[in-house]
């Protein structure tokens, strides 16, 4: 007995030497991705895109090794004696999955989508410029030729179900086409609804420049993370990354002609945050990280609309803005400035969409990428494709490609399947809120006073310090008690509405 148990602590500590080199390699990589994103030199792009593709083949070719299942079938008897919650059991039943999993996709193939992405990504932001659309075509043509290639390795229903995996792991497209179909019926009415009543927002728009908007990012601080382990920069497209839960990488951009980086900001500052409240025993392991891209994008919306969009928090925060920006707000009233953030109305760009009309941009996205991986629409004719769909389901004209199908990076980066987690997400965030309300009945003053450590205690103990220890199904299950349900999310915007026609 004592010893089997030492040959599994041996094995475990085997695996667990293994999986932290992967994540070394992988984190290498992150970062070399992140500064192509913020400080790279844009001449480097083709020698990075190599680089990228070999970190990509080094882990891979480090994960999949016969070394890691030997590990792992030795560890079979003491996965089975371990509680199903503790780090160990979590991290063998991680590894397992994910190793089964990588098993199938050829290291050539992971290789090639690493820098095909990386290659793209310049060329994407070239094509966005000039918004040319048929700049970037052939780039979106090797992206989707590798992921159908990579579907294929998979046993699955769909090809769809393969990418959606890899950022929601778990869950179907059949089911996200179910949630979406209730979402989509519930928004219509309320986005009609939301058209007749009267707000002016022209206090949004102006003259913001650059360097005073990023004095605004200070508020990141006040939000709370730990000195000496995040930073903040700009970049095209907004996103967050983290190499260790003490290294995170909040990036935002600002617009000068509108008031839009400080959603940006709080919106990655919630990616951020899950990423550094990630138990740091959890450290170097596959763990430590957010458990679906669905649960961290609840996490920035949370912060970027529950809170960022809320009074209690304006009516802290609003005299900051206009110390900022006083030829701006000075004369505008808080509740001018409040119905002017939650104003809803159809526009163009996703991440500047209104918290109603989000996820219209959403379901197009979806809808589209499923046809462009099944190969019934045609690439070529994709940007009038997309100016189509904008007219039926926002009734808005799409005027160029670089606000319509170049707005967003994901298709460069051949994050295929990505995009239903946004709005899956905005789903979640309000069932956790839910929650967060009835645990901590003085959030409203707290936020007023501009103190927000309680929300992030929550967090962290429900949610954070888990990192990937429950799958995204399980984290739900544990904190709302249910799978995703659109009600509440519905029922918020409704009573929002309803409470901004009334005034
Ligand atoms: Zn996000």
């Amino acid at each position: 007995m004592r010893h089997t148990a030492r040959v599994s602590a041996n094995a475990y500590e085997g695996l667990k030497a293994r999986l932290g080199e992967v994540w070394d390699v992988t984190k290498a990589a992150y970062l070399l991705s992140w500064d192509q994103q913020t400080m790279m030199p844009p001449r480097a792009g083709p020698v990075r895109a190599a680089q990228l593709g070999t970190l990509s083949k080094l882990a891979h070719e480090l994960f999949v090794d016969d070394e890691v299942g030997r590990l792992l079938d030795r560890l079979d008897g003491f996965e089975a004696e371990l509680p199903y919650e503790s780090d160990e059991a979590s991290l063998i039943r991680l590894a397992r999955r994910e190793w089964e999993k990588e098993r199938r996709v050829p290291t050539e193939l992971r290789e090639a989508m690493a820098r095909t992405a990386a290659e793209a990504y310049p060329i994407w932001v070239e094509a966005r410029q000039r918004s040319d659309f048929s700049l970037f075509r052939p780039c979106l043509e090797r992206n989707v030729e590798l992921r159908r290639r990579y579907a294929a390795c998979f046993d699955v229903e769909e090809p769809y179900d393969a990418l959606l995996d890899d950022f929601e792991p778990g869950m179907k497209t059949a089911e996200v086409r179910a949630v979406f179909a209730e979402l989509k019926q519930g928004l219509v009415p309320l986005i009609a609804e939301a058209a007749a009543i009267e707000i002016d927002d022209s206090c949004l728009r102006g003259h913001f420049p650059r360097e005073r908007q990023r004095e605004l990012d200070a508020i990141v601080e006040r939000f709370g993370l730990t000195e000496g382990s995040w930073r903040i920069d700009p970049t095209e497209h907004p996103f967050a990354a983290s190499m260790a839960t003490t290294d995170v990488r909040l990036t935002s951009r600002y617009p000068e002609h509108e008031l839009m980086g400080l959603f940006a900001t709080m919106h990655e500052y919630g990616h951020g945050l899950y990423e550094h409240q990630v138990d740091p025993a959890l450290e170097r392991t596959p763990l430590a990280r957010g458990t679906s891209l669905a649960i961290h994008e609840s996490q920035s919306r949370m912060w970027e609309n529950l809170v960022g969009r809320s009074r209690p928090f304006w009516r802290f925060f609003y005299p900051e803005l206009q110390r900022v920006f006083p030829e701006q707000f000075s004369g505008v009233e808080l509740e001018t400035f409040y119905r002017a953030i939650n104003r809803v109305r159809p526009s163009l760009i996703r991440i500047e969409a209104d918290e109603a009309t989000y996820s219209l941009h959403i379901i197009l996205r979806f809808e589209l990428e499923q046809e462009i991986l099944a190969g019934t629409v045609d690439l070529a004719t994709l940007p009038e494709e997309w100016n189509a769909r904008m007219r039926d389901y926002l009734g808005v004209e799409v005027p160029d490609d670089a606000r319509g199908i170049l707005q967003d990076v994901h298709w460069a980066r051949g994050s295929l399947g990505y995009f239903p987690t946004y709005a899956l997400g905005n789903v979640i965030s309000v069932q956790l809120w839910e929650r967060i309300r009835a645990a901590l009945p003085d959030l409203d003053a707290e936020l007023e006073r501009g103190e927000f450590a309680s929300l992030r205690e929550w967090l962290r103990e429900n949610v954070h310090r888990h990192g990937r220890k429950f799958t995204p199904s399980e984290t739900l299950q544990r904190v709302v008690g249910g799978g995703i349900d659109p009600g509440p999310y519905l029922r918020y915007l409704g009573d929002k509405l309803r409470e901004l026609a009334a005034a």
